[in-house]
């Protein structure tokens, strides 16, 4: 009966069209038919049909992937995903007569859309990816198939194995060759292909190294091995494969659809972690090295890093990556390395293909990778038992240890496990899909679903209006969410978000949860009875054991009765609009705004004060600790601090005396803040720089800035100096990397905040030493750390002003790297000016110091033949189109 019941839903959606609604009726399906067999044939109804059912399960699994793929959106979590696609296999196993050419088990290669102006290349050998499990039954039975494979294997009797490591069969050979690659099976990868293992010298997808069953009174003896295993992170990066010959990096491409990737060979080379040669050392004997040797493995950022960048482009009003996924991917895909290298990704290689390595005798530490990037003593190189590793999955599924996992810089999202020994990795082989020797474990999808139940404005440092949402209390990793932010209209737009909808939440790969969609199908399918529906498919985070349930039929009648839709119009719910507010929250200013952004202009507004104060004390600014929001908005509230600087008040007998009353201000509290503050005058200059809160100034602008003025000729390491640079239009827009709005911030601030800069005088900071590594390129090389050219032989000095066909910028950082002085204005030592266009004041100056002048692009070329280099590569970007933007 209740299989009908499902029919009947599964009919009704299909006039539907909805990703999510077909996905739910095809789990539906799953569901009650673990058997595809049992799907009853009625040929009259043909949507009942195993026909009908087998094109609506590629089509949908079709659709997941050019979300997945194209648009890097995932409707579903992986585990669904996984669920989906294995039912399809099950389908065409039973039914091998329906099996089509356009299911994703057969191709992925017609759905990946050609979008960028990388070249295309092929893989040495398929990338396929791991197999994926989600409970501790799915571990005991690949433990079962492995140590049945190998108990059964002829070949795997310990006495046959080549104890000799000149015996290694298939050692890089005379020819410096790879095993033949006409034998290599043309694999489909699994979608989800973030396949992760560490397993060296695996002798890839050669045909499948098992040998037939043996059947009953074979004379192979059975003979139980014992089976040990290695644990590794299981990382959500980009998949990449790297490419040595004789020992050099040649090559890097991405994964693609597993055949023909992309080549990212330029950005790989700004990755500090790829090594350009590899270790040739006592571990690593030379022939080893020579030929190809194929490196698999993860193009990863760090949290820290996705935070930083996110900070920036907030500040500068742009849209922030989503996790650290996105972002790796986005730089990943820069046509300009150079933005790449800025990003400062991260390698992390699991295997090696292309010499032998049945001894265990190489890791790919030896080759000069870094494989400890989450410290994690269970990640140090250990032997598990199956106890062990079912312990270990065990104690990381508990939503209790989210919080370790959360803790790592880099992160990871699963175990990988691994059969340990070399002989027995290769005798397991891989099938078409996955190689047998190790699994990949992924922890319950963190993600969750919840209704918003108002939406507030939150008013930023910079009098930037965020739209908060206020939900209804959700666990999430371990922590229970009761806000979100909506970034920004564009978002809300775009997610298309109303009053009081029903949202998923996830939290991966960065601290902050954010909201992966709207769950439309709640706005009208259960109008006020959501209490009644415990099972409601979206009310639950996506753990298999909720899954495993059936829906209670009260649940599934409610959502059968309920009545067609209308149309396309039905969601146009204008009382349930988020329209922007008019007036700040806080101060009732009223707002303007710009594109997407709304804005309290108000320079006295009490929440942009508060703000500027949390903004102020952060880590990446004067990093004090201790003054939380609570307390800022006390210091405000109180009028004890009507400027960031007033923060040092409560080193003064007078403001303790007054704040001493309010709660969160006891004696040892107040005694840590003392120290703090103290401390805090003692930094390197960047920081403070930071800490002001100037619009579109993050870390990384502030420790520019710092290392621009470092390398003025007449450096002065005091506050006065610094904040009488900063006030020149001209030189600020000398430093490299920053654009008109943010030089008129600067400039902006330095010349009217006097106020300010008295107070900064007064508290005489005392900026150390920087941890700043390019000073010697001089002005900020955008170059990636890439060598310095000859440095010329007479220690000639420029200055510059006015504009040309390649902005200031650029002219300087490149002279500069060519070892010539820059002089920010024209002096008696300099020696020569060079004049643009709409040259300013410094023009004058220089005539009247009498200096050597070179006023047209031809003069100066013919001076700088360098420089005429940069005009041509310019003109060739250009014609390469616009920078490709990561992926949102
Ligand atoms: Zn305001």
């Amino acid at each position: 009966m209740y299989f009908y019941i499902v029919l009947f839903l599964y009919f009704f959606v299909m006039t539907r069209i909805s990703l999510f609604t077909q996905t739910q009726n095809l789990q539906a399906i799953i569901k009650n038919n673990p058997n595809p067999q049992k799907i009853p044939q009625n040929e009259k109804q043909e949507s009942t049909h195993i026909s009908h059912i087998y094109q609506e399960f590629i089509d949908c699994i079709k659709e997941h992937n050019h979300h997945y793929y194209n648009l890097s959106d995932s409707v579903i979590s992986d585990q669904e995903y996984d669920e989906l696609f294995a039912y399809l296999k099950k389908i065409e196993e039973i039914f091998p007569h329906l099996i089509s050419s356009t299911s994703p088990t057969q191709s992925l290669q017609d759905q990946l859309e050609v979008q960028t102006a990388f070249k295309k290349a092929k893989h040495i050998f398929p990338m396929i990816s791991l197999e994926n499990s989600y409970s501790q039954n799915d571990i005991v039975e690949w433990i079962e198939r492995a140590e049945r494979g190998l108990s059964k294997s002829p070949h795997l009797l310990k006495t046959d194995l080549p104890l000799n490591p000149e015996n290694r069969p298939l050692s890089p050979d005379k020819s410096g060759q790879l095993p033949s690659k006409g034998s290599l099976l043309a694999s489909v990868p699994h979608r989800r292909g973030k396949g992760k293992g560490g397993l060296m010298g695996e002798p890839a997808l050669s045909e499948d190294r098992v040998p037939a069953k043996q059947g009953v009174g074979s004379d192979v003896q059975e003979d139980k091995q014992e089976v040990t295993f290695l644990l590794e992170p299981k990382f959500d990066g980009i998949s990449i494969e790297v490419i040595y010959e004789n020992g050099k990096f040649v090559q890097a491409i991405t994964r693609g659809d597993g055949i023909q990737g992309e080549d990212v060979t330029e950005n790989a080379k700004t990755i500090t972690s790829i090594p350009k040669t590899l270790k040739n050392t006592d571990t690593v004997p030379g022939d080893v090295l020579k030929g190809k040797i194929s490196f698999r493995g993860e193009i990863l950022i760090s949290k820290t890093k996705l935070n930083e960048i996110n900070q920036e482009r907030e500040a500068q009003g742009l849209k922030i990556y989503a996790n650290t996924r996105n972002l790796a991917s986005g730089s990943m895909k820069q046509l300009d390395p150079n933005i790449t290298a800025q990003r400062q990704l991260i390698a992390y290689m699991y295997e090696a293909y292309g010499f032998e390595n049945t001894h265990n005798l190489y890791t790919l530490q030896d080759f000069g990778f870094n494989q400890d990037l989450v410290k994690l003593s269970l990640f140090q190189d250990q032997t598990y038992t199956q106890k062990d590793i079912l312990e270990k999955v065990a104690y990381f599924s508990d939503p209790a240890q989210q919080k370790l996992i959360h803790d790592c810089d880099i992160e990871f999202d699963g175990l990988v496990i691994k059969i340990k020994d070399a002989q027995q990795r290769k005798i397991l082989g891989s099938t078409a899909h996955h190689p047998r020797r190790a699994i990949a474990y992924k922890f319950p999808a963190q993600q969750v679903a919840t209704q918003i139940t108002s939406v507030d404005f939150q008013v930023g440092r910079t009098g930037i209006i965020t739209p908060v949402a206020n939900l209804q209390p959700v666990q999430l990793s371990g922590a229970t969410l009761s806000r979100v932010s909506l970034h920004n209209f564009d978002f809300i737009a775009e997610k298309d978000i109303h009053q009081n909808d029903w949202v998923r939440l996830q939290r991966s790969g960065e601290v902050i949860p954010y909201i992966v969609g709207v769950i439309t199908d709640r706005r009208d399918t259960v109008p006020q009875s959501q209490t009644d529906l415990p099972l409601n498919l979206e009310n639950r985070p996506f753990s298999p054991a909720k899954r495993d349930s059936s829906p209670p039929r009260g649940a599934l009648k409610k959502v059968c009765e309920k009545p067609p839709l209308g149309g396309e119009g039905d969601h146009e719910v204008v009382e349930g609009l988020i329209l922007p507010p008019t007036h700040c929250p806080s101060c009732k200013t009223s707002l303007s705004h710009e594109e997407m952004h709304y804005f309290c202009r108000n320079p006295q507004c009490p929440a942009q004060l508060e703000q500027r104060v949390i903004w102020f004390v952060s880590k990446n600014a004067m990093n004090i600790e201790g003054i939380g929001e609570s307390i800022a908005k006390i210091l405000v509230e109180q009028k004890i601090v009507t400027n960031i600087f007033d923060i040092y008040k409560l080193l003064e007998p007078e403001t303790l005396f007054i704040v001493r009353r309010f709660p969160g201000f006891a004696e040892k509290k107040i005694s840590e803040i003392q120290k703090q503050l103290n401390k805090s005058k003692n930094i390197p200059l960047w920081r403070l720089i930071n800490a002001l809160g100037i619009g579109g100034i993050g870390k990384k602008i502030a420790q520019d800035i710092q290392n621009y003025l470092e390398n003025l000729p007449d450096y002065e390491n005091t506050w006065e100096y610094i904040a009488k640079q900063l006030q020149d239009r001209e030189l600020v827009a000398n430093i490299y990397g920053i654009g008109e709005k943010i030089i008129d911030n600067i400039v902006d601030f330095f010349q009217t905040q006097a106020e300010m800069l008295t107070k900064i005088t007064e508290l005489k900071f005392e900026f150390t030493d920087p941890p700043l590594t390019r000073k010697a390129v001089g002005n900020k090389g955008g170059n990636g750390g890439i060598g310095i050219p000859g440095k010329p032989s007479e220690n000639f000095s420029f200055s510059i002003t006015g504009t040309f066909p390649i902005s200031r910028p650029q002219i300087t950082e490149k002279l500069t790297s060519l070892g010539y002085e820059f002089h920010a204005s024209p002096k008696k030592s300099t020696n020569i000016m060079l004049i643009g266009e709409k040259a300013g004041s410094k023009q004058a100056k220089a005539e009247e110091l009498g200096l050597e002048i070179l006023n047209t692009w031809e003069q100066i070329t013919a001076k700088f033949p360098a420089l005429r280099e940069l005009e041509i590569s310019k003109e060739n970007s250009k014609k390469e189109g616009p920078e490709q933007r990561g992926l949102f």
